[in-house]
């Protein structure tokens, strides 16, 4: 499962901003993943709660923000967001298209517990 793995690296990055920031706990871990990244969402969250035992992610929120491919036709210039698997430029019907976003699979931000009393 290529899920697996990339959790496994997200968890790494976690652990180490956790490390760096003191933290006691993360409570919420929260990411992007474009429609072209290649994982599946709903394995990612399956991994996430394997690989999350016995961390300082144990008992966080895996957020996944899923974000819709979006390309640029070559021949009219217009942009458009897509989130079926239509190849086609929205205003043309050009198929000649430059993927703008939709590949990334991005660690966005972290929520942590440093144990301190708040003021
Ligand atoms: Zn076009």
């Amino acid at each position: 499962m290529h899920e697996l793995s990339v959790i496994a690296g997200l968890m790494e990055t976690v652990e180490a901003l956790a490390k760096e920031h003191r933290a006691k706990e993360v409570t919420v871990i929260r990411i992007r993943v474009g429609a072209l990244s290649g994982v599946v969402a709903e394995l990612l969250d399956s991994a996430f709660d394997m690989v999350k035992k016995g961390t300082i992610a144990e008992r966080a929120a895996l957020e996944i923000e899923k974000v819709p491919f979006k390309i640029r036709c070559k021949s009219c210039g217009a942009e458009s967001e897509r989130d079926d698997f239509q190849f086609a430029c929205a205003g043309c019907a050009s198929t000649e298209l430059e993927l703008v976003q939709g590949t990334e699979l991005i660690l966005e931000r972290i929520e942590m517990d440093s144990g301190e009393p708040e003021e």
